[in-house]
C-alpha cells in the first residue's frame, strides 16, 4: 500500500465526508479475482463486495470475469437531479457507493486513479494531458496473472490512450455506439476476463449544450440503457462464471455560470468530484 496515494486519496473524502474513493476501484477488482494490487495503490478495498463475494462465491471462490462501464461525468450531482434516469443505474446493480474523485477532476486524472488506485501526485497525471502512464496499473497486474484484458472506447479518449504498452487488447472505435455494440459482442464471444466499456457523449453533450440540456440529458439516458443491456449480456452469456459488474464514472461536472449554461469540470467542488460507484456480483450457475 503506497501511503502516499492513501493521505491524497483520503484528503478528498474527508473533505466532502464520504467513505468511498473512486481510487478503491482497482483494489476491490484485485480481491475479487484473488490478486495483489498495483504496488502504488492507496485505495480500500470495499468491504461490502468482499463480504459479498464471500457468500456468493464461497471459499476458494474467485470472481472469473468482469465488466466495468465508465460513463464519462456521470456524478452525484446527476443522481440528485436526474434519478428517474440515475435510478436505473442503481437499480440494475447491487451496490451504490457514494465517492469522491481526485483533483484536477478531468478524465485522464481520474481513470488514472480509477485504473490503479495511485493518487495523481504517484500515477504523475495531474492536469488534462494523456502521457501513456509508466506506473503499475490493474491491467498490468490482471497481465501478470494471466488475465485477457479488453479496453473498449473511442478513438484517442483518456482510457483509449494512457494505458497503452500493456498486454491488453485495445478496441478503439469511433462512436459511443460501435463501442456498446462491441463490448456486447466480446462478452458473448467468452474470451475476455476483464472488459472496460466506455461511454464519451454525456461528457461531450455537456460541454457543447450544457450538463441539463436535451442533448446530454438523452446521453446520460443512454449510460442507463447501455448499463441495462450490459448486465443483461453478463447474465446470458456469462452464467457459468463467478462475476462482477461495475459502473465507474470519472468525475461530475457543472454549469460555468447563470449566463453560461455550458458544461465544464476540474473543480474542487462537490458537482465535480463526488461520484457514485456501483457494484454488482453474480456466482455461477
Ligand atoms: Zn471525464
Amino acid at each position: 500500500m503506497n501511503e502516499t496515494s492513501r493521505e491524497e486519496l483520503v484528503s478528498y473524502m474527508k473533505q466532502y465526508g464520504v467513505d468511498y474513493t473512486t481510487g478503491n476501484v482497482t483494489p476491490t477488482l484485485c480481491a475479487l479475482f484473488g490478486i495483489e494490487p498495483p504496488d502504488v495503490c492507496g485505495g480500500f478495498t470495499v468491504p461490502q463486495v468482499v463480504d459479498q463475494a464471500y457468500h456468493l462465491f464461497g471459499d476458494d471462490g474467485k470472481c472469473q470475469k468482469a465488466l466495468v462501464f465508465c460513463p464519462d461525468a456521470v456524478g452525484d450531482v446527476h443522481m440528485q437531479r436526474h434519478p428517474e434516469i440515475v435510478g436505473r443505474i442503481k437499480k440494475a446493480t447491487d451496490f451504490m457507493f457514494k465517492g469522491t474523485t481526485v483533483m484536477a477532476s478531468v478524465t485522464p486524472v481520474c481513470f488514472a486513479t480509477i485504473f490503479s488506485g495511485a493518487s495523481p501526485e504517484v500515477h504523475g497525471i495531474k492536469e488534462y494531458m494523456k502521457p501513456v502512464l509508466s506506473i503499475q496499473t490493474l491491467f498490468d497486474v490482471m497481465a501478470l496473472a494471466g488475465k485477457n484484458v479488453a479496453i473498449v472506447s473511442v478513438n484517442g479518449c483518456s482510457i483509449d490512450m494512457i494505458f497503452r504498452k500493456r498486454k491488453v487488447d485495445y478496441y478503439s472505435l469511433r462512436t459511443d455506439e460501435a463501442v456498446h455494440q462491441l463490448s456486447l459482442k466480446l462478452i458473448e464471444e467468452d474470451y475476455y476476463d476483464l472488459i472496460i466499456s466506455y461511454q464519451t457523449d454525456y461528457d461531450h453533450y455537456s460541454h457543447l449544450y450544457g450538463p441539463w440540456s436535451d442533448e446530454a440529458i438523452g446521453q446520460l439516458e443512454l449510460s442507463a440503457k447501455y448499463t441495462e443491456s450490459l448486465v443483461a449480456a453478463t447474465d446470458k452469456y456469462w452464467s457459468k462464471y463467478n462475476r462482477a459488474f461495475l459502473v465507474t464514472p470519472d468525475h461530475g461536472n457543472h454549469e460555468i455560470s447563470p449566463e453560461n449554461t455550458k458544461g465544464s469540470h476540474g473543480m474542487n467542488i462537490a458537482d465535480d468530484m463526488v461520484v457514485n460507484h456501483f457494484y454488482r456480483l453474480r456466482p455461477a450457475q
